[in-house]
């Protein structure tokens, strides 16, 4: 019986980060992944340039694969009053997830990771090991990181405290060719009970992506109808869905996206990514923490295999503190910046301040985010 050193449930960007962060030539380390690659995902694919260190050092170029430089933001309210051109403090890239999750893949194959394509179903942990079953299989380790994404079967199989709680948002995303879409701007366009971000792709495409509450769009039975009464409220969405054409057969979406806290550890199993906490989308830091995320927890486990960190209590002590050190705060004013974004009453003299102090705009950018991650 093969008994992995550490398996990874999930191969987002958190889960493939932790991957390439572990992978030695002295260990063994499975991912299991419930989907093929490549594959396209709700995202709205705004990268913060935070990132490049940590690709740098998995030997990805995200530029080689086609990604857009970002270094400017605009924002629109539903009104059409607007602010453009702001611009942004460290900047970002654009990358589609089809691309960036492949990328990652393919660079750990290479390493030596070793892959299933299975859905998990269930884990549990006796005489000091973790057994993982997907449908047909059992597989057996020491250490068990759980990068399962947002909103997961297993959440419910470990009955974790957010998956009960209603949630009541939806996410829908598609590329479209549009012209005269600036590269260099991610913009936010405000509407009835949500936004969307629109920012440039590889391949010269536009992603548009939008979150809005549940409610708001059932009520308008489609997303055709969603995008045509709803959203196309204001004017830059409304323009933009006239005039630009979508390359997806139809858009893509999620349901029952929870913002609400979860919990690091549960039952020795260490979680990262979305799994661990999901950002507000408009602050366009969920990939960067996924990624961040995945490297912290990886080189944490590495300490433990090693016999640095000595048992998998500390192994989740240590974990959880720095986890809440590094993302807490972001995470915090990303719930504070949405609520004022979303509320009518505040977000149009929000704009204002913006637009007048343009450097507050900034401010609330660099809250959000994280500095350059630092590679040790
Ligand atoms: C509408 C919207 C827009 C967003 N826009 C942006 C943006 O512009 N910029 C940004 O930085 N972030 C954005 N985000 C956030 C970002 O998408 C996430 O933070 C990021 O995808 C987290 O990566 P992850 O690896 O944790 O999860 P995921 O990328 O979701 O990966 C989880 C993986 O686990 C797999 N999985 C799940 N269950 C199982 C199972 N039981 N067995 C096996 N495999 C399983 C899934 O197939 C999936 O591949 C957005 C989010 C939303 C909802």
């Amino acid at each position: 019986m093969t008994i992995y050193d550490v398996i990874i449930i999930g191969g987002g960007v958190a889960g493939l980060s932790a991957a390439l962060t572990l992978k030695t030539p002295n260990n063994n380390i499975l991912l299991l992944e419930k989907q093929h690659y490549p594959r396209h995902k709700v995202c709205g694919e705004y990268i913060s340039n935070e990132v490049l260190p940590l690709l740098d050092y998995f030997e990805i170029d995200v530029f080689e694969k086609g990604a857009v430089a970002i270094s400017r933001m605009g924002i629109s309210l539903k009104s059409g009053k607007a602010i453009q051109n702001v611009d942004l403090p460290l900047g970002g890239f654009g990358i589609s997830r089809y691309s960036l999750d492949l990328a990652m893949y393919e660079k750990a194959v290479a390493k030596g990771v070793h892959f299933e394509f299975d859905t998990v179903t269930a884990v549990s942990f006796e005489n000091n090991l973790f057994s993982v079953n997907s449908g047909t299989k059992t597989f057996t380790s020491k250490l068990v990181i759980g990068a399962q994404g947002k909103r997961s079967n297993l959440d419910k199989h470990f009955n974790r405290d957010f998956i009960t709680q209603k949630t009541e948002w939806i996410g829908i995303k598609a590329h479209y060719t549009a012209k005269n879409y600036d590269p260099s701007l991610v913009s936010l366009h405000h509407f009835e009970g949500g936004y969307a971000g629109l920012s440039m792709v590889e391949g010269n495409k536009v992603n548009c992506c939008y979150l809005c509450s549940t409610n708001n769009f059932t009520a308008s039975g489609s997303i055709a109808n969603f995008q045509e009464k709803v959203a196309a409220q204001n004017p830059y969405l409304d323009s933009f869905f006239k005039s630009a054409e979508m390359v997806f057969d139809k858009p893509i979406s999620i349901a029952q996206i929870s913002f609400a806290p979860k919990d690091l550890v549960y039952n020795k199993i260490l979680f990262c990514g979305d799994a661990a906490g999901l950002i507000h989308p408009l602050c366009g830091n969920g990939i960067a923490m996924g990624l961040h995320g995945g490297y912290l927890l990886g080189n944490l486990c590495l300490y433990y295999l090693n016999g640095s960190i000595d048992s998998q209590e500390a192994l989740a002590n240590t974990y959880t503190q720095l986890w809440k050190k590094t993302f807490s705060k972001r995470l915090q004013e990303g719930r504070r910046l949405q609520n004022l974004l979303l509320n009518k009453n505040i977000n149009s003299v929000l704009l204002e301040s913006f637009k007048t102090f343009p450097t507050l705009l900034q401010k609330v950018i660099k809250r959000t985010h994280g500095k350059p991650i630092f590679i040790t």
